[in-house]
């Protein structure tokens, strides 16, 4: 090697000394502290020998400077005195470590530096710096957790605004929740944590400076009910519709969380949530599938928001709605698995489970249960004339008119076919009556004839295993005395081209 005294970048460094500074190991955590350096630093090498010969935490200062925009490479000099000589500077102040010093790990070379370079007060910047982050790291990995741990979504979702709001974690003042309607084009407000007015806030805070609540209180709020407050009640009346030029557009088009800063919003939605001077929006779309859009401020201490919280609350975002994306997907397939494709109804499956369990209840409460069953007369004709379509469309038309004819505790479902059945709990042969008479009549009104079978329990049935197959018996029976009608027990069957009984 020969001696020079040319200054060298690292574009013009010998390709083995290069080789050698890029093999050095870097903790990636020492970037990210270099990364938020308040100045840039100067660093000044003289490099001689084998660089297998220096120490580790020469080559990593010096990859340090190839990688770090805040540690710039000013004058590197190739020499023939062997042994590496490093010196970090900023304006007039320099720091040489000894050989000694280099021998050290990165760490503690890293302390000199910045204890050298850096004034007290931007050494205490950098470490609240790094206690925010890494304070937010565990609120995080906590807030995960529960997500993970939660199988209700709605739960899940109180727990991600916690995390928005907790002063252990991100601290806004408030944070609302809007879930994305893809019919209706625009997003519904779902949940809201934080302050009406300023009044609560401060009451709010008070709590919580007295109580000193954790993430984990704030998460356990949910169970305890304490979370329907009045900003709850406002965000769940609005509605945020993207209108190009407001707020809402431009956070959907961006693809991190927007800073707003701006006197009043244009968005009429965030008007009625009284948004003002500086706000955060933020769309959640995992795998670029839109869910819902976040909306926080600090609409009550008025504090900015930093780069930071910003920073964090992206990351934050991107984490947790993965959480729930996955919860929504587990919704889907439980609701898949619950209703029937066709008519949007309870498949027999799930009619199964909710009459084991209305009838447990009403064992329970020494009360009757009825069930109805009905089937279309003659539908294969429909297909067959028809067509299918035609005759899906009836099944979804019948599907209808039964949700509309029974009361609000009853449970309507498609059991198979053209087959539907109602469960009518705390309901005897009277109701039995009338809720056959109101169903036949209103498909009737349509067209459409059907035969069906009703029984109650205990009067009809002992065993209340056995009250759908009594029920379907009936129906046989209907449609062997002409179709057209509801066969009960011990009564006169209803005739459905009667208009409805009382
Ligand atoms: P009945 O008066 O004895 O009930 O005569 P029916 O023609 O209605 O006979 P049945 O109830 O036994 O037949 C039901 C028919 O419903 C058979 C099947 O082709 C048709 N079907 C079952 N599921 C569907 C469906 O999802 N869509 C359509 N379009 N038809 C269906
Ligand atoms: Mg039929």
């Amino acid at each position: 090697m020969t001696d020079s005294t040319e200054l060298l970048t690292f574009a013009r460094l010998p390709a083995e000394l290069l080789h050698a500074v890029k093999l050095a190991p870097l903790p990636v955590h020492l970037r990210e502290l270099f990364a938020r350096l308040p100045e840039c630093l100067q660093l000044d090498a003289e490099l001689g020998g084998e660089p297998g010969s220096w120490p580790l935490s020469a080559r990593q200062l010096v990859k340090l400077a190839l990688l770090s925009d805040q540690l710039r490479l000013v004058a590197a000099r190739v020499v023939d005195t062997p042994g590496v000589r490093l010196k970090v500077f900023r304006g007039d102040r320099a720091w040489t470590p000894s050989h000694e010093a280099l021998c050290r790990d990165i760490g503690s070379v890293v302390q000199g530096v910045l204890g050298e370079l850096l004034t007290p007060d931007e050494a205490g910047a950098l470490l609240g710096d790094f206690a925010f982050l890494s304070s937010n790291l565990a609120t995080l990995a906590t807030i995960t957790r529960h997500m993970l741990r939660s199988t209700n979504e709605d739960q899940a979702l109180h727990v991600l605004l916690s995390g928005i709001t907790s002063g252990y974690s991100l601290g806004f003042n408030r944070a609302a929740l809007f879930v994305w309607d893809e019919a209706a084009g625009r997003f519904a407000g779902s949940k809201g944590i934080g302050p009406l007015d300023e009044a609560e806030a401060h009451r709010i805070w008070e709590a919580i400076e007295l109580e000193d609540r954790g993430i984990e209180q704030l998460i356990l709020d949910y169970d305890s009910r304490h979370c329907d407050t009045r900003f709850q009640q406002l965000v769940r009346e609005v509605t945020l519709a993207p209108e190009p030029g407001d707020e809402v557009f431009d956070a959907l088009g961006a693809d991190r969380p927007l800073l707003v800063r701006r006197a009043a919003p244009i968005n009429p939605g965030l008007w009625c949530l009284d948004v003002r001077d500086e706000w955060v929006l933020a769309a959640l779309r995992p795998h670029g599938r839109l869910l819902g859009f976040i909306l926080a401020d600090n609409r009550h201490n008025r504090a900015p928001v930093s780069a930071n919280q910003l920073g964090q609350l992206s990351f934050f975002i991107d984490q947790t709605s993965l959480v729930w994306e996955n919860l929504a997907l587990l919704r889907r397939v439980e609701e898949l698995a619950r209703v029937d494709g066709l008519t949007g109804m309870l498949n027999r499956r799930e009619l199964e489970v909710r009459l084991a369990h209305e009838l447990a209840r009403c064992r329970r409460h020494g009360r009757p249960c009825s069930l109805l069953i009905a089937d279309i007369d003659y539908f294969k004709q429909v297909n067959d004339t028809r067509g299918h379509e035609a005759g899906d469309e009836v099944l979804r038309q019948v599907g209808r008119l039964f949700t509309e004819a029974v009361r609000a505790d009853d449970v309507v479902g498609r059991y198979g076919g053209d087959e539907f059945v109602v469960v009518l709990p705390e309901a005897g042969a009277h109701q039995l009556r009338a809720c056959a008479a109101r169903v036949g009549a209103l498909a009737a009104a349509r067209g459409i004839s059907l035969s069906a079978g009703g029984a109650t329990w205990p009067m009809d049935c002992e065993d209340p295993a056995t009250l759908l197959g009594c029920a379907d018996r009936l129906l046989y029976e209907a449609k062997r005395l002409g179709r057209g009608r509801a066969c009960l027990t011990d009564q006169e069957p209803v005739l459905f081209d009667a208009a409805p009984e009382a």
